[in-house]
């Protein structure tokens, strides 16, 4: 590749990673590239990518995304959070919400100000003092309301991938459907020269983005790349999924249901449900995780299950040669905290700020994977939080999670949290302080000492903090609409009575 006018990109895939990077890609550079998406409707997406984190509101910012249009065009909902059931232990319940708690100071972070007045019996649970996690639980919801709260959403995969794709047209993006069916490279530099389609076309390009999603055409069939195998530490290795009918108005949270070989996803759409069992095949089989499934939904099954493979772990490098893979096959941690479309727009936001400009940079490249890198160690850390810190022993699958080994970097931060309620965190890490605490303290952690610096307040004064803190957050909440008056208010597809 040598100073093109304009780079030619290709994009292999049109799913909810293909069709994002292209709709990024037309919005932001079409000035600069010229970009060709080739999908094929024989192979079909995975299709169950639907519930996200706060950080898509940045990216649609970006592409100017009207949220109301988005909205009714997806049949989407709002999400403040997650809810875990039976994951500490059976019965057990906690919410990660997108919320903060409480206030910090210079000196030490909220959880000390709480583990210090939960000790004085003056506090209440540590998610009291969230405003998204109160209405989560109240099941209220405003997006234009003051104080500003902390949201995401959960859409229909399908139906974002079509609305991507009209605004990537309307770009200049060109679609072609066809299957690839080789891939040519450059003999004197293994890059990629060309694809062939079933069709015998054959499409050029200077830059190739691999959104061929698990089997990742282009990243591993032509470049063989290799893959981190991460599932000593996220040993699930399947989903069963199905779509139901709904049956009650739409919560404003993903839940995150915990059996004994794993767990089960419920997204509420406006017009449906997504349903799924993750679990690991160690444990369990196919059809019987389809069976617990069938018999832990509400509604009627608008599809057949359908059984979806996985390993978890990483590509070895996100970027090979003239090739960047982009969503799941790049690689895949698993969906418990809904990170894979946030993993997808900030790998395009790093190409587009990597973006060759006269020819590939070897010091590009390496940036584009030092970053990814990073970023997906450290939301595999948490994920693999969840599983670790558990008091379940009803299954082989929970013990093994218990005593499993987990990464030293979270090792560190457990045995840091457990001894005096410390958390430290890198400023591009995407799970913030509240985060961790919400998850560590659900998961049924308590810290054995808090900073001193919390026993600098008077009794009085403490318990006057703590409820004010919560009269305000009762007021707050009592203010908002429920979720469900306020969908049919804003952002009814047409399906909400
Ligand atoms: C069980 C499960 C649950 C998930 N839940 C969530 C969630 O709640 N939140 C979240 O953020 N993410 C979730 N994800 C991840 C999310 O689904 C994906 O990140 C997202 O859908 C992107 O997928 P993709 O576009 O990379 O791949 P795919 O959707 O598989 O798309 C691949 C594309 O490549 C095309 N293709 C493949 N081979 C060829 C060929 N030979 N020729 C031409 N085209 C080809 C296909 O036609 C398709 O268009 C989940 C994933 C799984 C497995």
């Amino acid at each position: 590749m040598k100073n093109p006018e304009r780079l030619k990109i290709v994009i292999a895939g049109g799913g909810t990673a293909g069709w994002m990077t292209a709709a990024a890609l037309g919005k932001l550079m079409s000035h600069r590239l010229s970009i060709r998406l080739i999908e094929s409707d024989q192979i079909g997406t995975v299709g169950v990518g639907e519930s996200t984190i706060p950080t898509m509101q940045v990216f649609h910012r970006l592409l100017g995304i009207d949220e109301r249009t988005f909205m009714r065009q997806t049949n989407a909902t709002f999400k403040l959070g997650i809810r875990f059931e039976g994951w500490k232990e059976i019965g057990s319940e906690y919410f990660h919400s997108f919320g903060t708690a409480g206030k910090d100071t210079w000196a030490a972070e909220f959880q000390h100000f709480w583990l210090r007045a939960k000790k004085l019996g003056i506090a209440d649970a540590f998610g009291s003092y969230s405003i998204e996690l109160q209405a989560a639980a109240a099941k209220r919801f405003a997006a234009e309301f003051e104080p500003r709260l902390n949201y995401a959403y959960h859409l229909d995969a399908t139906a974002y991938a079509k609305y991507l794709r009209e605004m990537a047209e309307k770009n200049g993006v060109i679609r072609t459907e066809g299957k690839i069916k080789h891939i040519k490279l450059d003999e004197h530099s293994g890059h990629i020269r060309s694809l062939i389609l079933e069709s015998g076309e054959e499409v050029g390009g200077d830059l190739f983005v691999d959104c061929t999603g698990f089997r990742a055409l282009l990243m591993e069939g032509a470049l063989h790349t290799g893959y981190e195998d991460w599932s000593h530490w996220l040993p699930c290795n399947g989903a069963v999924a199905v779509q139901t009918e709904s049956v009650e108005d739409p919560v404003p949270f993903t839940r995150a249901i915990a059996h004994s070989f794993g767990w089960q996803w419920r997204i509420p759409l406006q017009h449906r449900v997504g349903n799924g069992l993750v679990f690991c095949s160690d444990y369990c089989s196919a059809e019987e995780a389809k069976g617990v499934l069938l018999n832990n939904i509400k509604g009627a099954p608008l599809s057949e299950p359908r059984l979806i493979s996985f390993k978890t772990g990483k590509r070895r490098k996100s970027w090979n040669k003239n090739c960047v893979a982009i969503g799941l096959s790049s690689g895949f941690l698993e969906p418990l905290e809904s990170t894979s479309i946030h993993l997808i727009s900030s790998a395009i936001l790093r190409l587009i700020r990597l973006i060759p400009i006269k020819e590939i940079s070897e010091e590009d490249v390496n940036e584009f994977n030092r970053q990814m890198d990073v970023e997906m160690a450290e939301v595999r850390d948490f994920i693999i939080l969840h599983y670790k810190v558990n008091n379940r022993g009803d299954s082989n699958f929970w013990n093994y999670c218990r005593q499993m080994e987990v990464p030293e970097k979270l090792h560190h931060r457990l045995a840091m949290y457990e001894q005096s309620a410390r958390i430290f965190r890198a400023p591009e890490e995407l799970f913030t302080i509240n985060s961790w605490n919400q998850v560590m303290l659900g998961q049924g952690i308590t810290p054995r000492e808090y900073h001193p610096i919390a026993d600098i307040t008077s009794e009085a004064d403490l318990r006057e903090y703590f409820d004010k803190m919560r009269r305000y957050i009762n007021e707050v909440v009592s203010r908002l609409p429920t979720h469900a008056d306020y969908l049919k208010s804003y952002c009814n597809s047409g399906v909400m009575q």
